[in-house]
């Protein structure tokens, strides 16, 4: 655990959040300032800063966090109208917290990138 690290302190339950799911390796909770009806962070429990940290080693965790947006998408029954799966990385990907995640965004149309 990252002692500085909120999505740490999320996964510990050292932190308030809405957790709508929690496995061995994966964690996912309401995003704080949602900006779709349906906007939902899947992180690892493990802290890995961002995608510049992922190996094949984490392949595992890596399909776990797929699965687990796949089955929450069905949960909020946004996976026929369709949803977008984000990564920030980095400055420049616009990545505020250094704690690997995915955002889940659906239940309104989302424009393009940029
Ligand atoms: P990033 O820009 O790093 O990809 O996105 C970080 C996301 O985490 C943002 O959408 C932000 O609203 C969310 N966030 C930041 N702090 C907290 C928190 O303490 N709790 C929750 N649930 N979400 C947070
Ligand atoms: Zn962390």
């Amino acid at each position: 655990m990252n002692e500085s690290c909120i999505f740490c302190k999320i996964v510990a339950g050292l932190a308030d959040a809405e957790i709508l799911y929690h496995d061995d390796l994966v964690t996912a909770f309401r995003d704080i300032a949602p900006q779709a009806p349906t906007h939902i962070l899947i992180v690892p429990n493990e802290h890995l800063d961002s995608v510049n940290h992922v190996n094949a080693g984490h392949a595992e965790m890596l399909a776990r966090m797929f699965t687990v947006s796949r089955l929450l998408a069905e949960q909020e029954e946004i996976h026929h109208t369709g949803y977008r799966l984000i990564t920030n990385t980095g400055p420049d990907g616009g990545q505020m917290v250094f704690h690997l995640h995915l955002h889940l965004l659906g239940g309104r149309r989302l424009r393009g990138l940029g």
